[in-house]
């Protein structure tokens, strides 16, 4: 399953990395840190856990 991280919304806090482990990364964005995915490969419930634990409600299925 892929998602979809909508860049403003994020804030750079991590949370979805403890999910995805390399598969998103933080970089900094135009002088913010940001979620960039690198593989966006995700199993239903990785999505799932990622939906809940970001705190901007960046991440959605896509
Ligand atoms: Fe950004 Fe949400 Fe990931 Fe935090 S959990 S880094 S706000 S996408």
């Amino acid at each position: 399953m892929k998602i979809k991280i909508d860049i403003p919304s994020c804030i750079g806090c991590g949370a979805c990395t403890t999910v995805a482990d390399e598969r998103i990364e933080l970089e900094n964005v135009n002088g913010e840190m940001k979620a960039v995915v690198k593989k966006n490969d995700f199993t239903d419930d990785e999505v799932t856990e990622m939906i809940e634990v970001c705190p901007t409600d960046a991440i959605s299925k896509g």
